[in-house]
């Protein structure tokens, strides 16, 4: 089929790239000319595992514009994915999306051929009928549908999730189902050779393709990371009672996720959910629960618990050094999680910025995101990209994203460099016997070690 999809962010390439590796002719568009001038020199706009392999690969069917009717001239499908950041009330900013759409609309005035209007972004309920309304408006209705297609990928194995995806949501009518059906095809059936460097994972279930309205569709993408961050909330909470009472989570939480009706998966105890989604996407079903006079109490108490977890580093770092006025702090990785150049609603800058504001001189390290980072770090910061360096003379290492970098650090070693050992470890992570010649202090993991 001939694909547009306009964003090419994280969502938007992902997409993208994955639907013309299944045989689909994709065109992808940007409002930033120069996203669009690197990636038509192969520039990859950000950090993803298997992307340049695989955009490499598909390079022949891909193609980039900033010319909207360049773009949707011969679009049978037109993919939303553009961004729908949090406004400072917590609802989510649709004037991008809003613009992206007008533009879209204006470029489909002449075109006689039907195109279906498909919106991956994470939006309120009620955003795919105003679409529709604005296809109306336009006097489109009978050659423009609207449907949407809910994205579920991680940051990080965003391609993985893409090819290999537990379900697919579509929302809206059934042509439209029809369409993306026939869209997602090679994906439901699994039918495709594997990319070498994105193997499919074990023991895949087949692929559940779920059809409902417009407004389920929308719904339930919230639902699902709000519910997702319902269990980290709650393993946190967990942790900071294991602390008081000197029991384990880890054990905790083998013990509840052994049942099936509880799962394992989203139940390590750490500083808190970040990221570009969870964060603004629990904002905005709070705000929408609201805008309906709905008082989601759950979920307010996720989001106070995950806003306050990430300072339990800095209380734990208070117990041990009192005062931490002049002294050396490694704070061990920037990003919101492993795998990602992505700094959105990071834990890791506030926790620099609560550090500085206590005195603390800050050394901050990160594999792939210093050059990204150091426009929003303080001046103050050391910013190294050599690991030793900044643990050098540290009092304290804490350990803010779980990069594979840090999880094999010898305790011996950081003992020579560090004039502490002390390593608080908010995820977790870093394996038992690595913990040996170190002070050690996890996130409810019961008593200090
Ligand atoms: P992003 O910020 O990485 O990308 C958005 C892209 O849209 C940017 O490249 C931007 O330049 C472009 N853009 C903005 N206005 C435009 C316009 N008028 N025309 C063309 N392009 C325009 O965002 P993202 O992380 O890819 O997220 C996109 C949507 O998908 C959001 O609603 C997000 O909540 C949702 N989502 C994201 C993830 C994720 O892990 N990132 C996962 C699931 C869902």
């Amino acid at each position: 089929m001939n694909v547009t999809v306009i964003g090419t962010g994280y969502v938007g390439l992902t997409t993208g790239v994955s639907l013309a590796f299944i045989g689909h002719s994709v065109t992808c568009v940007d409002i930033d000319e120069r996203k669009i001038e690197n990636l038509l020199a192969g520039v990859m706009p950000i950090h993803e595992h298997g992307l340049e392999s695989l955009f490499e690969a598909v390079r022949p069917r891909l193609h980039f514009t900033v010319s909207y009717a360049e773009a949707v001239r011969n679009a049978e499908v037109v993919i939303l994915a553009i961004g729908t950041p949090a406004r400072e009330d917590g609802s989510p900013n649709l004037s991008y999306l809003h613009e992206a759409v007008d533009q879209v609309l204006g470029s489909l005035a002449g075109k006689l051929t039907p195109t279906l209007l498909v919106n991956k972004s994470t939006v309120p309920v009620g955003t795919g009928d105003r679409l529709a309304e604005k296809v109306a408006a336009r006097g489109l209705s009978a050659r423009v549908s609207v449907a949407s297609n809910p994205e579920f990928l991680r940051q990080g194995r965003a391609l993985s999730d893409t090819l290999y995806p537990e379900r697919i949501v579509v929302g809206g009518k059934p042509e439209g189902w029809r369409t993306l059906r026939e869209l997602y095809l090679p994906l439901l059936e699994q039918k495709f050779e594997e990319p070498f460097d994105l193997p499919r994972p074990r023991g895949l279930a087949p692929v559940k393709f779920i059809t409902v309205t417009l407004r389920s569709a929308e719904l339930g993408k919230y639902a699902a990371n709000a519910y997702l961050a319902m269990k980290i909330s709650f393993i946190n909470e967990m942790a900071n009672l294991c602390d008081r009472v000197g029991a384990d989570v880890i054990d905790i939480a083998g013990i509840i996720g052994t049942d099936t009706r509880i799962g394992g998966a989203f139940l390590q105890a750490g500083i808190g959910y970040g990221g570009s989604c969870f964060p603004k996407d629990t904002r905005a079903l709070h705000y929408i629960a609201d805008a309906n006079g709905y008082d989601f109490k759950l979920l307010s108490a996720v989001i106070e618990v995950n806003r306050s977890q990430k300072f339990t580093l800095i209380d734990k770092l208070r117990s041990e050094l009192i005062d931490f006025r002049g002294r050396k702090i490694a704070v061990l990785g920037l990003t919101f999680k492993p795998g990602t150049d992505d700094l959105r609603e990071t834990p890791s800058l506030p926790i620099v910025e609560a550090l500085l504001a206590e005195g603390a001189v800050v050394a901050v390290h990160d594999p792939v995101a210093l050059d990204k980072a150091r426009s929003l770090l303080p001046a103050s910061v050391q910013a190294s990209s050599d690991l030793e360096e900044t643990l050098q003379d540290a009092e304290a290492a804490l350990l803010v994203t779980e990069w594979p970098i840090y999880l094999a650090l010898d305790g011996h070693r950081l003992r020579e460099l560090m004039k502490r050992p002390l390593f608080i470890d908010g995820r977790n992570a870093l394996p038992p016997e690595r913990r040996i010649h170190l002070d050690y202090r996890g996130i409810g993991t019961g008593a200090a070690e």
